[in-house]
């Protein structure tokens, strides 16, 4: 639907400008499955599946990217309507040799071999965890079907092996154009599947696409560092870049972030005189709903850490119940924004599930908003002053014509043009689904927003300690 109102309101180019898009220079290295012998982006079947795995970057014209800053810009010769232009996936990061570099053997070929034999889902729409007027205490336990936990919220299905291909090779498209400078802005709506374990699926997600872009931009995106002095310039001198994964969905990111959970434990304070451990090269921080009816269950990497945590670039900010723009703004200003600027990435990978606003039938608890002060174009435009190469996924959003309002008003804010809660929704495919109003109004949550003034105080002083501490790390190593 995301992808329907997308095209309605006139923001991505048409086929024509899908075709200009692609770039013949975008050939994958070896790592990345060269060998399978898939044809480019010209393929048929490619050009079927181009409003499935939707990358949104902009490779034409003047500039590179999405930034809004750019007056004038022209795409097909019209400068009044900037448009982001759609590059299909590159199925050859969608092998079973790229899903390799992070999934388990045996459960890329569980996913890639299933004949959909398994029974069904009991309700592939209700996650594992009760809902807000159940009267259970302790997320629902369904037993264990298989050792892949491919049953209930995540069922196999006939089109799986395609879907995890499509899946998986949408966000490393999105994160190959930002590390080949391609854009500088790349949008990813179906991609955001943070709960995909190495060797197991959970919360609606079979394959980490998240975890695989932000491996595929480890590996392929490394800075060039100036030669040191009196050095022979034989060769660039480089090194690995600061990937920051920011994930504002609502559920917590238990795939991402114990991915790259590092083993290293750095201490505090550094000692004089000894070595400092070498930072990670991403840096993940979950900004999530917490409760123990809440999926995922709290664990200890999903609380908020201690300011003397021996590891300072695996992070959470756990929030109460119904967190509203004000909540988001507070988390924004006094958490987010100092972890950014202390670690100064080069590629900042954004989950942005829009489970958290109201109405969600899955989160339940949110009470977020798309626009105004602390709302998610608010997120969105904070995160743009950082002037960073950026990769935006979708995650969760249950509400279809919520989560197609959210996505849409925020990939036509990146363009420069602005929707509102009274942009009428123009005809198109589904232009019932979003009666009674037919605007791109997400109608305001009247929840109490259960974070206090002291719950914000005290992740504000945890975090600005381990900015500081992110700060010195990354200075040690500079
Ligand atoms: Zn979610």
């Amino acid at each position: 639907m995301v992808h329907s109102l997308i095209k309605s309101l006139d923001l991505v180019d048409d086929y024509d400008g899908l075709q200009q898009g692609q770039d013949s220079d975008d050939e994958p290295d070896t790592q990345d499955g060269e060998s399978d012998g898939v044809d480019d982006s010209h393929s048929t079947k490619q050009q079927q599946e181009q409003e499935k795995g939707r990358v949104n970057g902009n490779s034409n014209g003047n500039k590179k990217g999405l930034s809004a800053a750019e007056p004038g810009y022209e795409v097909n010769g019209d400068k009044d309507y900037r448009r982001a232009v759609i590059v299909g996936p590159d199925e050859r990061l969608g092998t079973k040799e790229c899903l390799l570099k992070y999934h388990d053997t045996a459960y890329v070929e569980a996913l890639l071999n299933h004949r959909g034999s398994s029974p069904p889902a009991r309700n592939p729409t209700n996650p594992a965890s009760p809902s807000s007027s159940s009267k259970e205490t302790q997320p629902r336990r369904y037993p264990r079907t298989d050792p892949f936990n491919l049953s209930h919220d995540n069922p196999p299905f006939p089109s799986l092996p395609r879907y995890i291909s499509y899946v998986a090779s949408a966000t490393s498209t999105a994160c190959r154009l930002l590390v080949k400078d391609k854009v500088d802005i790349a949008l990813c709506w179906d991609g955001g599947r943070h709960h995909a374990k190495r060797k197991e699926a959970g919360g609606f997600c079979y394959v980490n696409d998240l975890v695989m872009g932000c491996l595929l931009l480890s590996r392929e995106g490394r800075i060039p560092v100036p030669q040191k002095e009196g050095e022979e310039a034989t060769r660039q001198r480089t090194r690995p870049p600061r990937i920051l994964y920011l994930d504002l969905d609502l559920h917590y990111s238990d795939g991402v972030s114990s991915a790259f959970a590092s083993p290293t434990r750095y201490p505090y304070p550094l000692q004089k005189g000894k070595a400092v451990p070498r930072p990670p090269s991403v840096l993940t921080l979950s900004v999530h709903h917490s409760s123990p009816i809440f999926f995922p269950p709290p664990s200890p990497p999903s609380l908020l850490p201690e300011p003397d945590t021996p590891n300072p670039f695996s992070l959470s900010l756990p929030l109460a119940a119904y967190p509203s723009a004000s909540t988001y703004k507070g988390v924004w200003q006094d958490c987010i924004e100092p972890i950014g600027q202390a670690w100064d990435p080069d590629f900042v990978v954004l989950q942005l599930g829009v489970d958290g606003l109201p109405g969600d039938r899955v989160g339940q608890y949110g009470n977020w908003a798309v626009e105004g002060e602390g709302g998610m174009k608010w997120c969105v435009s904070q995160l743009m002053k950082w002037d960073k190469k950026t990769c935006i996924t979708g995650g969760g959003g249950y509400h279809h014509a919520n989560a197609a309002r959210a996505w849409a008003g925020v990939t036509a804010s990146l363009l420069g043009r602005e929707t509102d809660s009274d942009t009428a929704i123009p005809h198109h495919d589904h232009f019932e689904a979003y009666e009674p109003s037919f605007t791109m109004e997400v109608p305001a949550g009247h929840m109490r927003d259960e974070n206090t003034a002291k719950d914000l105080d005290k992740a504000r002083d945890v975090y600005k300690t381990i900015s500081q501490r992110i700060n010195d790390i990354v200075a040690a190593h500079s």
